[in-house]
């Protein structure tokens, strides 16, 4: 069983991912795949999308008191539909409501329960996971000691479901009867962030600034760089503690996971925090004045020098072989 996630009116890529690896596990235990969505108005309609990923059934939860994350009120419906069709396996998203989730789901079952997995597989029957611990220092093998196991999978780490048009499946209904009243908290508003350019999570190319930056003003160098690459700008925490950018930029535990193609660090030391974040890109180009910066150490490329004089040099540089 997997739990989609919504995207206001599309299914978020996590379900897609989720689809993907869930179906690939039903298909080795010989079982079936079944998917949740939970949402405000117009779930129904978006749930039957997740035929085509590869769900053989689809148990849909649709409510008013489900638009907008609201975390007793989602505990309640997720946990009676786990409840009711008992299933072996249940994935979900590393996403801010999977985090959320998870461990209730797990305690409230007595699942095994193994959070932010960038590999999963079956061994002797049992779900098996890897995922990254120490801030992406390390890598931790972990298996369930139980048959009903849980997970939460990390984020663009398993590849999205190919689309089946056409492929047919169950379509069910989940009755939600939770009383507004009955819950301690209610759902207010989603504020958007206002963000120009590429998004962070979905960027190809990212070039992030730190606190060897100096200050707000030279993230205007980033910006350029960026321009030319079509990148989107990052920041370390102490970027956006100073002040100097705003929280939505920020790369990091406490921050968004990036996995673009190449991540530029620039003043940027690499910190375990901040690498928790910027580690699953794919390379990693460090620019930074100290040869003993940590970050040195997790880069495929680095250049030790100053960005005042680097970033400039680099921006002309790929202008020109890029137009070319
Ligand atoms: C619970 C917790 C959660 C956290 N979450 C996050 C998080 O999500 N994201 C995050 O980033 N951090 C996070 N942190 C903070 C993290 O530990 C570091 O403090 C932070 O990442 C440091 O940011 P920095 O690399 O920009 O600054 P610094 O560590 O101060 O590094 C600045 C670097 O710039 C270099 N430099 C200086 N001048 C220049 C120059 N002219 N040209 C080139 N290089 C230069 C220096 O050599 C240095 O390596 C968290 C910390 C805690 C405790």
């Amino acid at each position: 069983m997997i739990l989609a996630e919504r995207n206001n009116d599309r299914l978020a890529l996590v379900s897609s991912e989720l689809s993907g690896i869930g179906r690939k596990l039903a298909d080795e235990k010989g079982g079936s795949l079944i998917a949740l969505l939970l949402g405000g108005s117009g779930t129904k309609d978006l749930a039957k999308g997740l035929i085509a990923l590869g769900a053989d059934k689809v148990l849909a939860a649709e409510s008013d008191i489900l638009e907008g994350y609201n975390n007793a009120a989602y505990t309640e419906v997720i946990d009676s539909a786990v409840g009711e069709t008992d299933p072996a396996i249940f994935l979900l998203g590393c996403t801010s409501a999977g985090r959320d989730l998870g461990p209730r789901i797990a305690f409230r079952r007595g699942m095994s329960y193994a959070n932010d997995c960038s590999e999963l597989s079956l061994e002797e029957g049992k779900l098996a996971a890897v995922r990254s611990v120490y801030g992406g220092n390390a890598l931790s093998y972990v298996r369930s000691r139980t048959d009903k196991a849980m997970t939460s999978i990390r984020m663009k780490a398993f590849p999205p479901a190919d689309i089946e048009e056409g492929r047919t499946g169950e379509l069910g209904e989940i009755e939600v009867t939770i009383e507004a009243g009955a819950l301690k908290t209610s759902f207010i508003e989603t504020r958007q962030v206002e963000a120009e350019g590429v998004r962070l999570e979905d960027a190809e190319y990212v070039v992030s600034g730190g606190r060897g930056l100096g200050g707000p003003e030279n993230f205007e160098q980033l910006a350029k760089l960026a321009k030319v690459l079509k990148a989107a700008v990052g920041a370390s925490r102490a970027a956006v503690d100073a002040g100097w950018v705003p929280t939505h930029m920020q790369v990091g535990q406490t921050g968004k996971i990036v996995s673009p193609t190449l991540y530029i660090a620039v003043g940027i030391s690499g910190a375990m925090q901040h690498m928790v974040g910027a580690g699953p890109s794919k390379n990693i180009l460090a620019i930074n004045t100290d040869p003993d910066a940590p970050i040195f150490q997790r880069a495929r490329y680095g250049i030790v020098g100053d960005y005042r004089k680097v970033i400039p040099a680099l921006t002309e540089k790929l202008a020109k072989l890029l137009e070319s």
